[in-house]
């Protein structure tokens, strides 16, 4: 299969070729045809498997045969949750719609916004949008919707995990009826069957099968392993396996600061995203990563979603999601656009029912790896030992270590302010590193990672 036995005009085709992509994906391959022949279509399909080029595409070409000259207000409104996505998907059109006489432009929160009306004012034929910004700019009546042609909401499930319903609806209401509708989303919950009665006129159901999903072909380990150890058999990863483009996954904001920071400190190039940066600093974060200045990137789930880099090699659970789904939408940053991944879970003992909840919905028993700083407690976890402690069982643990003059268990700072475990770089004291850079040699043998029994499909 061909682009060109798709039916799609030249100027596409040439900017396709210049992108090196030599055939359709299957997402592609069932999507573009549809839309071309103006159906309405649910696609559920992951991240990955090239659904922005599945919608970008037909929408770009079915423009370009009705040329707006005037291009007074938008014909094509593509909603996304997050600001990287919308930026990704921007990023398409001008890729794939680069020989083509046609205007977009993406508005999200976190920029100014006198940028994005003056962009409005100018006249484009495509817009891409968060749900927020969007509604700011209606309310103020910056933007037209009533010519909408083409409505796509990308990561519908997103959409609705983040809170986004109503914002949709009020958003869907200001739009023409007749119009061409095309949801994706990752997982078809009941919510999104709602959504789509509502919406789409007599949809083409279309689901890339798991078996085709990137998510099969990345090599997947989990390690077993006490919290306080995770930063020293990070640093072993990353060193011994000589990583070089790693997004590492932790649970809030702050650990993100912090760990990029740590590891800044310990020669480890790093940077962190998360919803607590503005705009311009994601944007840095991001091209550093994309361009190979700094190695690691440290990021929240939120901040991931858009993120699109071709060689992202590994991908770190430095903590395990709570929500296995997210488990799914994390891995697939690496594995990108054909090539090879590698995705590590570090799991500890509050986090093993989290373990179990992903082997259940990704079908597969993950394979463990032995390594120095294995943990029998955390694979061997059962009950409420494998679930997270609630506050109150935290702060009576605290309260039992306030006096205690060794390390504390949890790793944490002891009465006095002081953290028994770290050093003043914040690693722990039984590092085997001196200092940054003198692990090479027979050191490292005594921590190498070996791989455990294989993933098996259950
Ligand atoms: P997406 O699922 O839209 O996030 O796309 C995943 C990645 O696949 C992006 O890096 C795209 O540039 C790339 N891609 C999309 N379509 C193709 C194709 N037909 N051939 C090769 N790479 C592609």
């Amino acid at each position: 299969m061909t682009f060109k036995s798709l039916n799609i005009i030249e100027p596409i085709l040439e900017a396709l070729e210049k992108e090196g992509y030599v055939e359709p994906t299957p997402i592609q391959e069932k999507t573009i045809p549809l839309l071309l022949d103006n159906k309405d279509v649910i696609g559920i399909a992951q991240t990955g498997t090239g659904k922005t080029a599945a919608f970008t595409i037909p929408i770009l070409q079915k423009l370009h045969k009705r040329v707006d000259k005037n291009k007074a207000t938008p014909r094509a409104l593509i909603l996304a949750p997050t600001r990287e996505l919308a930026a990704q998907i921007s990023e398409s059109f001008k890729t794939y719609g680069k020989f083509l006489n046609l205007r977009h432009t993406a508005v999200y929160g976190g920029v100014g916004i006198m940028p994005q009306i003056r962009d409005l004012q100018r006249g484009i034929d495509i817009l891409i949008a968060t749900p927020g910004r969007l509604l700011d700019l209606m309310n103020q009546k910056r933007v037209d919707l009533k010519k909408i042609e083409f409505f796509v909401l990308d990561e519908a499930d997103r959409m609705l995990d983040m809170g986004f319903l109503r914002d949709i609806k009020k958003i869907a209401s200001a739009l023409p009826k007749e119009k061409q509708s095309l949801f994706f989303s990752a997982t078809m919950s009941n919510e999104i069957t709602k959504l789509t009665k509502e919406f789409l006129k007599n949809p083409v159901r279309i689901e890339i099968t798991p078996q085709a999903t990137p998510v099969e072909k990345i090599k997947q380990c989990v390690f077993f392993i006490d919290p306080e150890n995770k930063i020293e058999l990070l640093f072993d990863l990353i060193e011994q396996q000589k990583m070089k483009c790693v997004l590492v996954f932790v649970k809030t904001k702050h650990k993100a600061d912090k760990l990029a920071k740590l590891l800044s400190r310990n020669r480890v190039t790093a940077d962190s995203i998360h919803g607590n940066k503005s705009q311009p600093q994601r944007i840095r974060a991001l091209n550093d990563f994309k361009t190979g200045r700094v190695k690691v990137l440290v990021a929240t789930d939120i901040a991931a979603r858009g993120i699109d880099v071709e060689n992202i090699s590994h991908v770190i659970n430095y903590d395990l999601p709570n929500e296995p789904e997210n488990y799914v939408h994390r891995i697939g940053r690496t594995a990108r656009a054909g090539s090879d991944g590698t995705a590590y879970s570090f799991c500890s003992a509050e986090e093993r029912e989290f373990l179990n909840q992903i082997e259940r919905i990704t079908k597969t028993k993950t394979e463990h790896a032995e390594h120095k700083y294995h943990s029998i407690k955390a694979k061997d976890a059962t009950g409420s030992q494998a679930k997270p402690k609630s506050r109150g069982q935290h702060s009576n643990n605290r309260n039992s270590n306030r006096n205690s003059r060794g390390p504390r268990p949890d790793g944490r700072k002891n009465s006095k302010g002081r953290d028994n475990n770290k050093r003043k770089d914040g690693r722990n004291k039984s590092s085997r590193f001196g200092s940054r850079g003198s692990s090479s040699g027979s050191n490292s043998s005594s921590s190498r990672v070996r791989m455990g029994r294989t993933s098996s499909r259950r």
